[in-house]
């Protein structure tokens, strides 16, 4: 038997990493999974492996401890590229624990890098976010749009985990990387049966949305109808996580067929506004239930609207989406419906 190309997965039980996982063993590859399950639970491994019938190696680490993370990767010198997604992504919570976000989202990837280094792993596939535009000029950003300065150590921590990835393929002539810019991930596996684990009331929409359809928050509040925007609410990129876990598969592939040797970044949306207004109706309609919200004020920090120009992400990688905006709150919902919270 061929043996597959091995890939790192840090993070890889996570909401972005096991639709990752998942796509990658149905494209060839052998997945290994480093992740301590802070933020997951180990029953998605076994979910993993009933939607793929194969069972991924998975390592119980925390990627701050470089010692274990060292004895893990000194087992894959001949793994083709590493994708880290490990980190903490609550922009909440990072304001009230700056000191843990700094921490664990540099730290993690100091240590990865180091270990990339020491056993010859020459590709990175990083976890970015559109939130280091910040409040951008223009609502349609490019790679070229200016980083702001952030709002939120969350947000902080990606913008210097960026820089750290660029000067670390300046230094170094066997290492490239791809910056994945995420815009809104939202809906989940097909099948139903991996999803969005939040811990606690969720901060983000869809999330929030599913649970109050569920009955388990009363009402959803809609955090300001006076924005500049068409609606009056907020304007985001809201992308199907399938698509985004291709995503990974492809910027892999990329960084390996073209032996890449730089730092890239890559935005990755639908190139499509919507505002919350527009995915609350779109989620009633599409899954026939009303929605319990009302209209609130602003929330502190929020930008009035972005989304992404994907010609890069088009370009390079030769990927662009194939879900709709209605199967993925269809495939959140039904996600939602099969967890006990
Ligand atoms: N939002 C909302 N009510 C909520 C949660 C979010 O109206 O309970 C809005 C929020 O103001 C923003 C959009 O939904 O306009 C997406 O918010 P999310 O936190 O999911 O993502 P981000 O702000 O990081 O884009």
């Amino acid at each position: 038997m061929m043996h597959s190309k091995t890939v790192l997965v840090t993070g890889g039980a996570g909401y972005i990493g096991s639709h990752t996982v998942v796509e990658l063993i149905n494209a060839g590859y052998n997945p290994i999974i480093l992740d301590d399950f802070r933020n997951s639970k180990s029953w998605i491994i076994d979910r993993i492996a009933q939607i793929t019938k194969v069972t991924p190696t998975c390592h119980q680490v925390d990627c701050q401890d470089e010692g274990a993370v060292m004895e893990v990767v000194k087992n894959y010198p001949n793994a083709i590229g590493l994708i880290h997604f490990a980190a903490d992504k609550a922009v909440g919570e990072s304001i009230q624990k700056p000191v843990q976000y700094y921490q664990n989202n540099i730290g993690s990837l100091c240590v990865i890098l180091k270990a990339m280094k020491s056993f010859g792993i020459k590709h990175l596939v990083f976890s970015s976010s559109c939130t280091v535009y910040g409040e951008a000029d223009t609502a349609v950003v490019t790679e070229e749009s200016p980083v702001k300065a952030a709002t939120s150590p969350y947000g902080d921590t990606k913008i210097t985990c960026e820089k750290i990835i660029r000067y670390n393929s300046n230094a170094h002539d066997n290492f490239g990387a791809t910056l994945l810019r995420y815009f809104n991930p939202i809906g989940a596996h097909p099948s139903g049966l991996i999803g969005e684990l939040p811990q606690g009331v969720p901060n983000n929409l869809m999330p929030y949305i599913t649970q109050t359809a569920k009955g388990i928050r009363e009402k959803l509040t809609v955090f300001g109808s006076d924005y500049n925007t068409p609606d009056g609410t907020n304007i985001r990129d809201y992308i199907h996580v399938m698509d985004l876990a291709k995503a990974h598969v492809k910027a892999l592939q990329f960084l390996n067929n073209t032996a890449c040797k730089e730092s890239v970044t890559i935005n990755l949306g639908t190139g499509k506004g919507t505002s919350v207004l527009e995915i609350i109706n779109a989620f009633e309609n599409v899954n026939q239930l009303k929605l319990n919200y009302e209209i609130g004020p602003r929330r502190v920090g929020d930008v009035e609207q972005i989304y992404a120009n994907s010609e890069r992400a088009k370009k390079l990688l030769g990927w662009t989406c194939e879900y709709s905006l209605n199967e993925a709150l269809k495939h959140s919902w039904e996600w939602e419906k099969g967890i006990d919270n």
